[in-house]
């Protein structure tokens, strides 16, 4: 799954579309006037990757010692 942020030429309006694998010209449609002018302003691909038990960053709590 990847998104694509557009924008419409006629009205400017800014919408997001998801869809699986490339972006094609049927997806280029404004959702708003309905424009097929639409240009594609970048490309960001949604990371699902991931997952695991990160482990907690510091130690932090109750130290002996601490200045002050
Ligand atoms: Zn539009």
């Amino acid at each position: 799954m990847a998104s694509y942020d557009l924008r419409c030429t006629d009205c400017a309006h800014d919408f997001e579309v998801f869809v699986q694998g490339f972006l094609r010209e049927d997806h280029k449609v404004c959702p708003d006037c309905g424009s097929r002018r639409v240009e594609q302003r970048f490309t960001g691909f949604l990371m699902g990757s991931g997952g695991g038990n990160a482990p907690p960053m510091g130690g932090g709590g109750c130290s002996h010692g601490g200045f002050g």
